[in-house]
């Protein structure tokens, strides 16, 4: 029986792995067999993860948050987790060897994956003009004319960002209208080098090693044309990785967990969630750690009111006492407000 089970090491899970090991609750970290280390894996330069004035290499920053948690003795499987039993007091979760892992707790740190257009050359020139983050990327396209698909507030949102950076931006959309809020669109409208391309689709992205250009299919009179863009964000939509969750754990319309604010307690006793599983609107890794470290700290404060004594602070064993005392010294455990 383990304390706590970490599924997932982007920024979230290795920041909740980190907090917990520190705390003496030797989590297992389930950081996936193909996708270990998250979103950031796949970037390159991150400039704006506080600490790294010069920047570090999305891949470097996930291997020193590892070696971070390990350092602290959290045991990092490469592993997929293919199914989770979370319902009873006790957990169970399977992996892809087909291990039966049991758990007191469980810190859910999934991640999201960003929808994707679905074309071959999508995948082909993904790092080399095609980009799902303008935060990440938009600087490298100074000067440059920029595409953004979508017709969402990420699109509205990234492209106004982007123009920043760009000689101008064109949204590309499926449609005539915007899905957008108001004053998300109002910003794309009233921005003079933000152009539409409305009832446009993305149909192929053209280029040499990097992307020259793109051809945009008329969803209405199904015509083509040629756009000149060097540079292409997709905007339209995130995917939270909850399919192994089934529908044990409340989730929201868009398929994201549902936790009690400002907590990361889910509709389960001893299931927390954070990172971009929960989070559809910042995204960032810094606020992934953040609510990783919120994750650890529900962790350990449920598993102290279980009465684990390894959930303890060293010297307050008081504090045991304290969970069965209504009249709790201040600084003992907050009682655990379930969610209805
Ligand atoms: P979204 O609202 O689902 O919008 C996705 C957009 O992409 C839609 O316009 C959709 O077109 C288009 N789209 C979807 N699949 C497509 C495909 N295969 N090809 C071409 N276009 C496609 O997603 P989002 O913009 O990421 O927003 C998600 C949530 O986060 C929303 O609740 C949003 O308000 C929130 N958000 C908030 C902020 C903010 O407040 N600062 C910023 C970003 C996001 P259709 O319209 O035709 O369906």
């Amino acid at each position: 029986m383990h304390d706590v089970i970490i599924i997932g090491s982007g920024p979230a899970g290795y920041t909740a792995a980190i907090y917990t090991a520190r705390a003496g609750l030797r989590p297992i970290v389930f950081a996936g067999a193909i996708t270990a280390g998250g979103a950031l894996m796949n970037t390159t330069e991150v400039e704006n993860f506080p600490g790294f004035p010069d920047g570090v290499m999305g891949p470097d920053l996930m291997a020193q948050m590892q070696a971070q948690a390990e350092r602290f003795g959290a045991d990092v499987r490469f592993q997929d987790v293919v199914a989770v039993d979370l319902t009873g007091e006790v957990k169970t979760v399977t992996t892809d060897e087909d291990e039966v892992l049991s758990a007191r707790s469980v810190i859910l740190a999934l991640g999201s994956e960003y929808k994707k257009l679905g074309i071959e050359s999508e995948a082909r020139f993904s790092g080399r003009g095609v980009s799902y983050c303008a935060t990440c990327d938009g600087f490298f396209f100074k000067g440059q004319h920029i595409a953004v698909v979508g017709g969402g507030d990420s699109a509205m949102e990234e492209a106004t960002f982007l123009s920043r950076f760009g000689s101008k931006v064109t949204i590309i959309h499926r449609r005539d209208q915007v899905r957008a809020s108001r004053i998300m669109a109002q910003r794309a409208f009233d921005d003079p080098k933000i152009s539409f391309a409305w009832n446009s689709v993305v149909e192929e992205i053209h280029g040499d090693g990097k992307m020259t250009g793109l051809t945009l299919r008329d969803t209405v009179t199904g015509e083509t044309r040629e756009l000149d863009a060097t540079g292409l964000f997709v905007a339209i939509g995130h995917l939270p990785r909850t399919a192994i969750l089934g529908d044990q754990v409340t989730l929201n319309d868009e398929g994201y967990v549902v936790v009690d604010h400002p907590t990361t307690r889910t509709s389960l006793p001893g299931v927390f969630a954070c990172g971009d599983v929960v989070d559809h609107i910042y995204r960032q890794a810094v606020t992934a750690a953040g609510t990783g470290c919120a994750a650890a700290l529900d962790a350990e404060r449920y598993l102290a009111a279980l009465g684990d004594p390894d959930a303890l602070p060293l010297g307050a064993d008081s504090r045991l006492e304290a969970l069965t005392d209504d009249d709790a010294p201040v600084g003992g455990p907050a009682p655990l407000p379930s969610l209805s």
